[in-house]
């Protein structure tokens, strides 16, 4: 199913698909990065750094070696954004009509776009410094500058929520905006009242949860496509994640470019994946 072995695996990945209930997969595409390219090296980074962290998460009491998990490896290498997203959109389907949860890594953020269009009736939550809101980019519709976009078409944009914003063009203010939370009344009032007013207001119940890893600032998460000053804190973002908590259905995380990082941004994303996976299994049992 076009697949690739990533020769390295995800730790504690262990579980065969059919036995998993969280499949692990990478998308290693960056073909439309605008400012500095390296994201589809991001997967096998990310899979390397996650040795670095204890099975144990002693904050929610979950050994992940419990729990059951599969790395199906890498998307292959694919030409076109057109040709990414319509096998990356056959596999996720596959993942959720098997009532498994998808923990993808980017790859540039386009691949989220088919992940999200491989289910219904959810909403979306990304946490980014851009609002990705463009109908099209140097001529692109599945452009890294159009997520937010393409995603509203699918899930609707009143079920949109972008949080951690602090980049938005003259072009994206003009149309009918998702809901966004800006970086900087998240300083003035706090992450954590921030995210709570906000997901308030999300009507559906199953959230699928997009990370691209520039949401964060860049002293933490320095390797990155397009570095924005003024971020979210990794803890702020740890925070987030448990009071989406049950509602989670899917996760992703994307933007990490390894040529520029010192191993920071992939053992951040990493860890944020691991995050995910015991705040959702939590939830579960
Ligand atoms: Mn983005
Ligand atoms: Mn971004």
């Amino acid at each position: 199913m076009n697949m690739v072995s990533p020769g390295i695996y995800f730790a504690d990945a262990n579980a065969s698909f059919d036995d998993a209930k969280f499949i692990i997969c990478g998308v290693p595409f960056d073909r439309t990065t605008s400012y500095r390219a390296g994201a589809r090296m991001a997967p096998n980074a990310i899979r390397q750094a996650s040795y670095n962290f204890e099975t144990y998460l002693f904050e929610h009491d979950i050994d992940l070696s419990d729990v059951p998990m599969n790395d199906m490896g890498n998307v292959e290498e694919c030409g076109s954004s057109e040709e990414m997203v319509d096998t990356v959109r056959g596999i996720v389907k596959k993942i959720v009509k098997a009532d498994k949860f998808p923990v993808f890594m980017g790859g540039e953020h386009t691949t989220t776009i088919p992940i999200v269009e491989a289910f219904d009736d959810i909403a979306v939550i990304s946490i980014d410094a851009h609002l990705d809101y463009r109908e099209s980019y140097l001529g692109m519709k599945y452009s890294h500058a159009c997520v937010t976009r393409r995603i509203a078409e699918h899930v609707g944009v009143e079920n949109v929520l972008v949080f951690g914003v602090r980049s938005i063009s003259a072009e994206e203010k003009s149309d009918k905006m998702p809901q966004y939370v800006d970086a900087f009344t998240i300083c003035e009032i706090g992450a954590e009242r921030a995210f709570e007013k906000a997901l308030g207001t999300v009507r559906k119940k199953r959230i699928f949860l997009t990370l691209d890893i520039d949401g964060i600032d860049p002293a933490f998460a320095p390797g990155t496509g397009t570095p924005e000053p003024f971020g979210l804190s990794p803890m702020e973002v740890k925070k987030c994640i448990s009071m989406i908590g049950g509602r989670l259905v899917g996760f992703d995380v994307t933007e990490v470019s390894p040529p520029y990082d010192e191993g920071n941004t992939a053992a951040l994303a990493a860890r944020m994946m691991r995050e995910v996976i015991a705040v959702a299994w939590k939830n579960m049992k």
